[in-house]
């Protein structure tokens, strides 16, 4: 959500004459988009925003923009007082602030001299990429804002505001343009991106949006569709049986257990239990073919006793899952988890789980992705890393291949030599056609 957010900002940046710039001492306007999904990210950002107080001290007039979850949807009051230094802040997936502070009297200066503005944008830990018209292949695409879910260990509702879905006329309309600056997939986001139309009466829901990003006149350069994050609750047959239906929806999904032991659950707020989650997975695995799945979990809540960390472990293990994005649980500043509850397993012990259940996916993937050995696949090719192409299968596997020709934006099929639990090596099966992106 952050990468899309800071495409967006970046883009309204050009549209008032800006260019990128990857140093930060160039730059005439610096936007910190923020993650503080746990504490280690919050304490980063922090300490990447106290690394730019010298530029500001060398250039009084450098803009600098504290974006994302850092300040959030309330208000920035307190963060105004503690860090003067900076200039704007802009809650999540909102560049407005940004844009009306440059407007102020910035713009006319850049339109009466002949210098060029430039901008930087850097999340927690890097400088992103320049905002490269032409030249991406695959985009992030927001369709829900927010969440309403309020799962007790979770900061984002807070920070991100309640649920928002965006109008179908505005996201066809984005992944156009997209389409027409040669993208060849688009990823629909949502924090519930299965919740997508709830909050408009009569909208469509996510399996109807998909129908119409799928057939979308305007968007045919659009090759792939995919969707994330999804709730185990709102996953439903009817959204199974579209994607299993759509050529262009890509069988991968990113659907959270977060733990596998029903009280765990119950704490977490989460909805569902585990039997329901086994559930839902079978009936995936039998509507949609060849569909690669991924879950997240968090170990560690407060109270989580071996035994039901070892029910988390027995899901992982029983239903071999493709992915696994695993957190330690890190308490956060006015959920109900950490008001109300005890964060009393230690750190050492959230390791401990956290490696447990990393040796266990390791191997999980390892086999499952041995399953393609000596099998032909289609590649949607991204970029070139050092002297090989990476791309993804539609089950969104990470394969790379060796060549010397220009294969970006291409989707080719090629055959996988050698696999392991994290990527794959492949073949190209033919040369690969001249298309444009
Ligand atoms: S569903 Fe739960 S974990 Fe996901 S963003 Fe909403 S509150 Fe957070």
């Amino acid at each position: 959500m952050n990468v899309a957010d800071s495409q967006r900002v970046g883009s309204s940046l050009e549209h008032l004459g800006y260019t990128f710039t990857e140093k930060a001492e160039e730059a005439d306007v610096i936007v910190l988009n923020t993650c503080v999904v746990r504490q280690s990210a919050e304490d980063k950002a922090l300490g990447r925003l106290s690394s730019l107080l010298p530029l500001k001290r060398q250039n009084p007039n450098l803009v600098i923009n504290l974006m994302g979850c850092l300040v959030g949807v309330r208000g920035a009051e307190k963060l105004r007082q503690r860090l003067p230094y900076v200039d704007v802040f802009s809650p999540p997936s909102d560049p407005g602030p940004l844009v009306s502070f440059l407007s102020q009297g910035e713009i006319r200066t850049l339109e009466s001299d002949e210098t060029t503005r430039r901008f930087a944008m850097m999340d927690d830990d890097l400088i992103l990429p320049q905002h490269e018209r032409g030249r991406l292949v695959s985009a992030h695409v927001p369709i829900v804002y927010g969440c309403s879910h309020a799962c007790t260990f979770c900061i984002i509702p807070f920070r991100r505001g309640a649920e928002r879905s965006r109008p179908v006329g505005d996201i066809v309309a984005e992944i156009r343009s997209l389409a027409a600056q040669g993208v060849r997939e688009v990823t629909l986001l949502g924090q519930i991106v299965d919740r997508y139309g709830k909050d408009i009466p009569d909208g469509p829901n996510l399996a109807a949006l998909l129908r119409v990003v799928h057939d979308a006149q305007g968007a045919e350069g659009i090759e792939r569709i995919r969707f994330l994050t999804s709730h185990p609750k709102y996953f439903t047959e009817d959204l199974m049986d579209t994607i299993a239906e759509l050529p262009k929806v890509m069988p991968h999904i990113e659907v959270p257990i977060q733990a596998g032991d029903d009280e765990v659950l119950l704490n977490m707020k989460r909805g569902y239990n585990q039997k329901e989650y086994r559930d839902l997975i079978e009936k995936i695995r039998n509507k949609i073919s060849d569909c690669s799945i991924a879950t997240d979990i968090i170990v560690g809540f407060p109270g989580e006793t071996e035994q039901q960390f070892m029910e988390t472990y027995r899901v992982l293990s029983d239903l071999k899952l493709d992915v696994a994005h695993l957190a330690r649980y890190s308490s956060r500043e006015g959920t109900v988890a950490t008001r109300r509850m005890d964060d009393n397993v230690t750190d050492e012990e959230k390791m401990r789980r956290f490696r447990m259940l990393e040796e266990l996916q390791e191997e999980i993937v390892a086999e499952i992705n041995t399953k393609y050995l000596g099998q032909t696949v289609e590649v949607l090719f991204e970029e070139k890393v050092k002297n090989r192409w990476k791309g993804r299968t539609p089950t969104n596997k990470l394969v790379f291949v060796e060549s010397d020709e220009d294969l970006k934006g291409q989707i080719l099929p090629v055959n996988v030599i050698w696999t392991g639990p994290w990527s794959m090596q492949a073949n190209l099966q033919k040369q690969p056609e001249l298309i444009s992106v």
